[in-house]
């Protein structure tokens, strides 16, 4: 059986703290967004057996400090191609010099070695926000973290993936009594801010998930969430059990998926 040419992928890590999904295909290994440093981005990629000189490029969502917290300086020292939308770039966030920086468009597809990358806007309160839909030509992936609310424009795009790593950023009332100040509460819980793990089980009940075997819990609260409330509210929207859930966390993110035919 064909090893190479199949879609794998694994976190480095998901929170308010920092985030970095890794995507491979045959030789092609994308990263998506990196809010750690470089010494911490290192130690994760090799966590899971990979160096950072094997990636082919980094794509960057958006500018918010967790997801581009090390990016400056990964695409610098191994002079990697950086993917972001102009509105992203014309933000300045992404400090120093960029030696390979290309310019993506939301909704026009392209391609980075065996990989074929939708860029999908999504309503999140930064510049020109995006998240990714990634595919191999038999299998689709999606990414989708970072957005307040699900547009039907979301639910195009992301239906019928095979593989999903969904935001379940937060429960509504353990975020209303939490500590976080009432104007970042608003934030939050805003249609730009984050999915609530309602919202994102709903979601789940509006794509067709026929053919849906890996659903990551991502982007969880570490003051709003619990796992277990997430893991069950998605799994009640599925009709599964919570244990057929994965969830992507802060130290560890989750380790290598694989695609199956
Ligand atoms: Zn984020
Ligand atoms: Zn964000």
């Amino acid at each position: 059986m064909r090893q190479t040419g199949r879609i794998r992928f694994a976190s480095l890590g998901s929170g308010s703290k920092g985030n970095a999904t890794l995507v491979s295909c045959g030789k092609t290994h994308v990263l998506i967004d990196c809010g750690f440093t470089m010494k911490e981005v290192t130690r994760r990629l090799q966590r899971l057996n990979l160096e950072p000189e094997q990636l082919s490029a980094v794509l960057v969502t958006h500018e918010h400090g967790d997801h581009i917290g090390g990016v400056g300086a990964l695409v610098r020292r191994y002079k990697l191609p950086l993917y972001t939308t102009a509105g992203t770039r014309l933000t300045g966030r992404l400090n120093g010099e960029v030696p390979d920086w290309r310019s993506i468009h939301p909704e026009h597809p392209f391609a980075v070695g065996d990989l074929e990358i939708w860029p999908v806007t999504v309503p999140h309160d930064a510049r020109e926000p995006v998240q990714f839909v990634l595919g191999d030509g038999q299998h689709r992936l999606g990414v989708l973290t970072d957005l307040g609310s699900i547009t039907p424009h979301v639910v195009r795009h992301f239906s019928r993936c095979q593989a999903l790593v969904l935001e379940a950023n937060h429960d509504p009332q353990m975020l209303a009594v939490g500590p976080y100040p009432p104007s970042l509460k608003r934030r939050v819980g805003g249609d730009f801010g984050h999915l609530s793990n309602d919202q994102a089980a709903d979601f789940l009940t509006q794509i067709e998930t026929t053919k849906l075997t890996h659903l990551i819990a991502s982007h969880l609260s570490e003051q709003n969430n619990c796992a277990d409330l997430a893991c069950q509210t998605l799994a009640a929207a599925l009709n599964t059990t919570p244990d057929w859930i994965t969830l992507a966390n802060q130290e560890e993110g989750f380790g290598w998926r694989e695609m199956q035919l």
